[in-house]
């Protein structure tokens, strides 16, 4: 039988979905013939060479901060190898805007979740089928694209986190969906409103299998609104919470536990004594991230955060209280920001300095996907630019606020 071959960028900033969608096909028994490499660098040459032994296919998830970069690439394999590779697309940028990818040269976007269109696709792909009858994979001769949130929802504990066989791992997903819609965030036209939770016992499961065969000793987690875990999204759930905890640091081998930590954060108004008391029994981490965005509740309001900027200040306090140092998302040049509001937030950001926090800062994209994805970029003025870049300097801001001024004009140019 002819080999066939995938080859996954493993860009570093793509890397959160890489550990799940590699997990997906190398348990899916009818891909066992399927050659996998992800490469963090690719070069013409090492596709070249996969071409030669096979049939190969090239897969890219495409973050929308990150298209100008695939973008060039994807021109580039072209203009070398010609039609001689397919090359594939999912993550947010190909679900909002899947037939930009096949305009810039992809076969096929993989719209939404992508657990069980990956795999599928990779089936018709070795069996010469047309993977445009999939739900959720797009090609050149598909009629309409279709919404994430009209594709079956992937169930957590029925897929693997990790990809064990090739030793890809990460950040555990206990939680997927967001029931908020916060008008700057894709997460709820990727994931849906519905929550759903991997279960205390697949968590464990995983984690012992990547502690024994991939000498894991620390974890952390990847959820909306950690403090959600276990619920529906829209309250502490502390029982459910602590199980996880205390199942979780009770796993051998497992050495440290980071919960509420980045890559996740959590809501203001999730933050209360008693529960963070309870985590700090637990955990290992230093910080706890949380979301407060801006300073001015008419924006919070606006922007349909659902918490007043007091509410932010009170879990800020009371993280201090329970010995977290609170590391605090703030966005700047949201649609509709005045300049003295601008000022205030970073104002703000002075005063958490003061207190003992950390600011982390973005800087407004217009993200494919969200409610605010065809509003103006953010911008930021000198006087901003020189604040936030002193508090850079003293290490109390971290973020990718500078590079998200450019990124974020570049996508706004896009649309065009
Ligand atoms: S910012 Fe957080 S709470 Fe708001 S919609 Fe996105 S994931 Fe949900």
């Amino acid at each position: 039988m002819e080999s066939h071959h995938l080859i996954f960028n493993a860009h570093p900033l793509s890397r959160y979905s890489l550990a799940a969608l590699i997990g997906a096909i190398e348990t899916d028994h009818r891909l066992s013939n399927l050659s996998i490499d992800a490469p963090i660098k690719l070069s013409v040459k090492r596709i070249l060479k996969s071409v030669a032994s096979g049939p190969t296919v090239l897969a890219y998830s495409v973050m929308s901060t990150q298209t100008k970069r695939i973008y060039k690439e994807v021109r580039g394999i072209r203009e070398s190898l010609g039609n001689s590779v397919i090359i594939i697309g999912g993550g947010a940028h190909a679900s909002a805007r899947p037939m930009e990818l096949l305009e810039k040269g992809f076969d096929y976007a993989v719209i939404g979740e992508g657990e069980l269109s990956l795999p599928e696709l990779l089936w018709c792909f070795m069996n010469d089928k047309d993977p445009t009858s999939i739900p959720g994979v797009v090609g050149e001769t598909s009629r309409k694209c279709p919404i994430p949130r009209d594709l079956e929802p992937v169930d957590l504990d029925a897929q693997p986190p990790f990809a064990l066989r090739m030793n890809i791992v990460g950040p555990i997903e206990v939680t997927r969906g967001c029931p908020f819609s916060c008008k700057f965030c894709c997460t709820p036209f990727l994931t849906g409103g519905r929550v759903r939770n991997r279960s205390v016992s697949v968590i464990v499961h995983w984690l012992k299998q990547a502690v024994e065969r991939s000498g894991f000793d620390r974890t952390w987690f990847l959820s909306p609104n950690a403090l959600s875990y276990g619920g529906r999204g829209r309250t502490v759930e502390a029982d459910r919470l602590e199980e996880l905890l205390r199942a979780v640091t009770g796993i051998a081998g497992i050495d440290e536990v980071f919960f509420g930590s980045f890559p996740s954060e959590v809501r203001p108004e999730f933050v209360t004594k008693p529960i963070l008391e309870m985590m700090r029994q637990y955990v290992a981490n230093k910080s706890l991230q949380i979301g407060l965005q801006s300073s001015s509740d008419r924006l919070l309001k606006q922007t349909n955060r659902h918490h007043t900027a007091e509410e932010g200040m009170k879990a800020i306090s009371t993280a201090l209280d329970c010995g977290f140092i609170p590391h605090v998302d703030m966005i700047f040049g949201l649609p509709g920001e005045t300049t003295k509001e601008l000022h205030e937030s970073i104002d703000l950001c002075y005063s958490l300095a003061e207190m003992g926090a950390k600011t982390h800062g973005h800087v407004f994209m217009p993200l494919p996907g969200s409610a605010y994805q065809n509003e103006e970029p953010g911008k930021l003025d000198p006087e901003s630019r020189r604040l936030l870049g002193e508090l850079s300097r003293k290490k109390l801001l971290t973020g990718s606020w500078s590079a998200q001024e450019d990124m974020a004009r570049d996508l706004s140019s896009s649309k065009s």
